[in-house]
Order: C-alpha cells, then sequence, then structure tokens
C-alpha cells in the first residue's frame, strides 16, 4: 500500500445554526486505500462527504485531493472522483443499458465501449436490456457504482452503500468493492455505521462521533487493540468534568469513573494535562475494544 496521500482533510468545520454538525475533523486518505469512515447516525459523515464534493462548503479547515487546495476552486476534480452519496435515481422505464448512455451523454464521455465494460465490471450486463424498475435494491446499488466508474475516476465515494441491502447483497456489494479497489486500482472512501461492514473490507478507517474525530488508524490494530478509551477516577470529579469540558472531549460518567474515547497516542498526553492542572487522578484504567466503543457511540 503506498503511503501517497490522495485525499487529505484538515480540520474541517461546518455547523448548521448553532449545531455542529463537522467539528475538527482530520483525516488522510491515502492512494489504494479502502478507507473506512464510520461513525453512528448523525456523526457527521454524509455531511463531511458533501464537504469533498463540494456540494456545501465548509466554515473552516482544508480539503486537499492530491496535494492540491480544492476548496474554492472549480469543480474540475470532480473528473477524477466518482461518488454514490444517495439511493441512485434512475429512469424505472428505461434499461440499465440506456440509463447509462444517458448518463454517459450527459457527461460527454467518448469511449463507447465503456458502457459495456462497467456493466460487466458490476455483474449486470447480462441483465442490461431490462428496466431497472424490476432491478432488486441490490442491483439498483450496483448500476449505481456502474455510474461512478463510467468516468474512469481514481476515487470513489460510497457513502452507506449498504444501507437496505439483504445480507446476500451486502456481501454483494462487498465483493464488489474489493473487485473494484483491487483489479482496477481505485481508491475508495467507504462510509457506514456499522462497525463489522468496515472491519470486513477496509485497510484503514476513522470513527467519527457528534461531528468529532474518535480515532483514525489501522483497522488491524484498530480492532486488535484494547486502545480505544480510558476511565478516570478523582477525588475531585467536578474539577475534572470542567476540565474535560475545557478540553472540549466527549467524556461519560459513569459513577465514579469519567470515560473519555481517546486515541492511545494521546492518552499519555491527556494525563499530563490533567495532572498539571493540578487535578488529583485516584485510578487510570485503559479500557476497551473499539467493538465495545462503538457499541457504546451507538447506544
Ligand atoms: P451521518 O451521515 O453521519 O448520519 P450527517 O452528516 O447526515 O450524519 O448529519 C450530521 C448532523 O447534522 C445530523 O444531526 C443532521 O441532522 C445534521 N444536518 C445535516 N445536514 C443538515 C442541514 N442541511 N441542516 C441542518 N442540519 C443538518
Ligand atoms: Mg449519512
Amino acid at each position: 500500500m503506498s503511503e501517497k496521500k490522495l485525499l487529505s482533510i484538515e480540520n474541517l468545520h461546518k455547523s448548521f445554526g448553532d449545531f455542529k454538525a463537522v467539528n475538527s475533523i482530520s483525516l488522510n486518505v491515502h492512494k489504494g486505500d479502502i478507507y473506512g469512515f464510520l461513525g453512528p447516525n448523525g456523526a457527521g459523515k454524509s455531511t463531511t462527504i458533501r464537504m469533498i464534493l463540494g456540494l456545501i462548503q465548509p466554515d473552516n479547515g482544508s480539503i486537499q485531493i492530491n496535494g492540491e487546495n480544492i476548496l474554492g476552486k472549480k469543480r474540475n476534480y470532480l473528473n477524477s472522483i466518482g461518488a454514490l452519496i444517495e439511493r441512485p435515481d434512475f429512469y424505472k422505464n428505461l434499461s440499465a443499458y440506456e440509463n447509462l448512455k444517458i448518463l454517459f451523454k450527459l457527461s460527454s464521455l467518448s469511449n463507447k465501449h465503456k458502457i459495456k465494460e462497467v456493466l460487466e465490471e458490476v455483474g449486470l450486463y447480462e441483465k442490461k436490456d431490462q428496466k431497472v424498475g424490476g432491478y432488486s435494491q441490490g442491483m439498483k446499488q450496483r448500476l449505481g457504482i456502474a455510474q461512478t466508474l463510467l468516468h474512469e475516476p481514481s476515487l470513489i465515494i460510497l457513502d452507506e452503500p449498504s444501507n437496505g441491502l439483504d445480507p446476500q447483497g451486502q456481501v454483494d456489494m462487498r465483493n464488489l468493492i474489493l473487485k473494484i479497489n483491487q483489479s482496477m486500482g481505485i481508491t475508495i472512501i467507504i462510509s457506514s455505521h456499522i462497525l463489522s461492514e468496515i472491519e470486513k473490507i477496509a485497510n484503514r478507517m476513522i470513527v467519527i462521533n457528534k461531528g468529532k474525530k474518535i480515532v483514525e488508524g489501522n483497522v488491524t490494530q484498530m480492532m486488535n487493540n484494547d486502545v480505544m478509551k480510558v476511565s478516570f477516577k478523582s477525588d475531585n470529579q467536578e474539577e475534572l468534568t470542567s476540565f474535560l469540558n475545557e478540553e472540549k472531549l466527549d467524556f461519560k460518567i459513569n459513577n465514579d469513573n469519567i470515560i473519555v474515547p481517546v486515541n492511545e497516542d494521546d492518552i499519555s498526553q491527556l494525563i499530563n494535562r490533567i495532572t498539571s492542572n493540578k487535578i488529583n487522578l485516584k485510578e487510570v484504567k485503559q479500557l476497551r475494544t473499539l467493538e465495545e466503543l462503538f457499541l457504546d457511540l451507538t447506544k
């Protein structure tokens, strides 16, 4: 896996009125990644994706694609990105082939073989003349992916592509994403609110909650390490919670314990900051697998 950054986001912010939907998100997608974008419903995944696609403007922060800042720029960069952000909308009375042909013409593409190629790629070529109205949800999603492939993107962004699919449809979707990544070398960002889905397919991922980054890293490492949280006990719980509030950390109080989701690398720094604020810690415990953490977030 190359370490070349294809997409780099720094300190991205977006509010709707007073509500902070995206609150200082930073992340890096490397070339060749299947990058999981994981968070409970309402975490801010779609809002972030819409900013990457230039559909809404961030209040603050930067987005770079291949090292180039895209904010405020012409949307030419979108030529290299394919996206499936809502349930794809097709003409139900037309066949898959006819639907793609319309999109092909609208995008002024020239390689006529491309439509056949992408239909084969997603396994719909034999059903290309059937009306889309008769397609299963899984077939429609695959046609949506075929559509993203038409203009030969180097990055595809899929916003919760497994939503509404039955278990077999979910397996098919996963296999298709793996195939596109491996045989076509396309970098993929896939969002989900289900950890097991991301775990099965992504090599790297970010977990966000309430607009904030909880953790980012290598999926295998994250799944195998019990690193995602610390539990603090203090004689002065009030001081500690007001400190954590000042630090804008998203903590929970559980009896005597104050539980803070925190990246392993940041734990010792956090402890230093707490103690240098003269807040006494009686106990510090490192807690939980990513799975347990995520269960907590989604409760
Ligand atoms: P996710 O995709 O992770 O489920 P979203 O990014 O769609 O989350 O939404 C994050 C939060 O922002 C939600 O609470 C949602 O209600 C809110 N939100 C999203 N878009 C808008 C909007 N246009 N106006 C107001 N609130 C919005
Ligand atoms: Mg969403």
